[in-house]
């Protein structure tokens, strides 16, 4: 049954009694998100953060709330919606395998009438758009690093499909948008990324294995680690985002955005054992179904058109993560239980 259509009021900057620059971003209160309208507010524009609260979390947005500049709605992008904003970044999505395919329809329906609802949005406003893509876009990948103009392998009917080829059904929208209704569109692949504030119990390979490692648990690697990822910290992916979105209208992407830093499953675990100092035993189980054998990005067209690359080093970003889940671990106790 369709809902009725949200109307969203956010308040005009109090402090300068004029309309400011108002965006709008969707799945603000999850991990990637929450840090993207921590620099949105901190730039001064009026933020509006609109989560389903289904993978996000309240407190990853609670120290913006009271800013004048910042406002949280509760809504599902299934659903549609009214506002008034200049910019959408839409990244309503659960991201990590675990949420996703632990309703996969809905997140089909959450890439694809969301994208859909955004992009109408976007259209009668005449609004920029910026699409959180995915590398899943890839799927598993037969070249590697992987550009841009690789049109990927992805099985469309295995359980990773609903994330897959929801985000592709979402890449088709947003360009046949630009093509048939001039919409202003961006469209960023974003690879890997990790840093503070992801939950304990996302079930991604860095929140798994650094919290098996500061609880001296068995750190697990799925299949045999030879697999790989590159990781991205997260400041350096909501850069590449906003300058993204800063771009001219007409240039519209995809822009890869990752960490070309490319590392095998088992010698991050061993990094991760490193840097909490842990003695924890590294164990396997078995490869998840459809899991990519490799990924690393392309980043020369980023770096190129933003003048961007990423800045923080992999040791360096963990150690700021392995400090968070330190302080979460006495403060949570779901997460001195999660990985159990
Ligand atoms: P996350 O799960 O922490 O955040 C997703 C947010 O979207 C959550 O707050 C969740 O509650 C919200 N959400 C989910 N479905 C919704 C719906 N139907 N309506 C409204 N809100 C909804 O994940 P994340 O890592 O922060 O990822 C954010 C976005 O970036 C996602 O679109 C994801 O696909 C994309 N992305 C992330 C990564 C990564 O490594 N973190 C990589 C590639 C792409
Ligand atoms: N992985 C792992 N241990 C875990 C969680 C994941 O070895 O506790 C592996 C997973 O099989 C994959 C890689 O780490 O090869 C990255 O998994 P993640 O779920 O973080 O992201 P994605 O597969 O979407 O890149």
């Amino acid at each position: 049954m369709q809902k009725a259509m949200t109307h969203v009021f956010a308040p005009y900057s109090v402090k300068s009694y004029h309309r400011t620059h108002r965006a709008l971003v969707t799945g603000g209160a999850g991990f990637l998100g929450s840090h993207l309208c921590d620099r949105l507010v901190e730039s001064g524009q009026q933020v509006i953060c609109l989560d389903n609260f289904s993978t996000g979390r309240h407190r990853n947005v609670e120290h913006l709330i009271g800013r004048p500049n910042f406002s949280l709605v509760n809504h599902d992008v299934v659903d549609p919606l009214l506002v008034d904003v200049d910019e959408i970044y839409n990244l309503a999505c659960p991201a990590s395998p675990t949420a996703y395919a632990a309703d996969p329809i809905h997140t089909t329906k959450t890439s694809v009438l969301g994208a859909l609802n955004l992009l109408q949005l976007a259209t009668d406003r005449n609004c920029k758009i910026l699409q959180a893509s995915t590398s899943e876009i890839y799927g598993d990948p037969l070249v590697n690093p992987q550009p841009e103009s690789y049109w990927g392998h992805v099985d469309p009917t295995g359980p990773r499909a609903c994330y897959d080829e929801g985000k592709r059904c979402a890449e088709a929208l947003f360009f046949d948008f630009a093509r048939r209704h001039g919409t202003r569109i961006k469209v960023a692949r974003i690879f890997n990324t990790y840093g503070p504030r992801m939950r304990g119990d996302d079930g991604r390979v860095t929140s798994n294995l650094i919290i098996e490692a500061l609880r001296g648990a068995d750190m697990t690697v799925y299949g045999d680690g030879t697999q790989t990822r590159s990781f991205c910290y997260v400041d350096d992916t909501v850069e590449g985002l906003i300058r993204l979105m800063a771009t001219p209208d007409g240039i519209e992407g995809p822009v890869n955005i990752g960490n070309p830093d490319e590392r095998t499953i088992g010698d991050f675990a061993l990094v991760v054992r490193a840097l909490t100092g842990s003695r924890s035993d590294i164990v396997h189980r078995p490869l998840p179904v459809d899991d990519p054998r490799r990924r690393r990005p392309d980043i020369a067209l980023a770096r190129q058109l933003l003048g961007w690359e990423p800045t923080v080093p992999l040791e360096e970003g963990l150690a700021r993560m392995i400090d968070y889940f330190r302080e979460e671990i006495v403060r949570e106790p779901s997460v001195r239980e999660a990985v159990a």
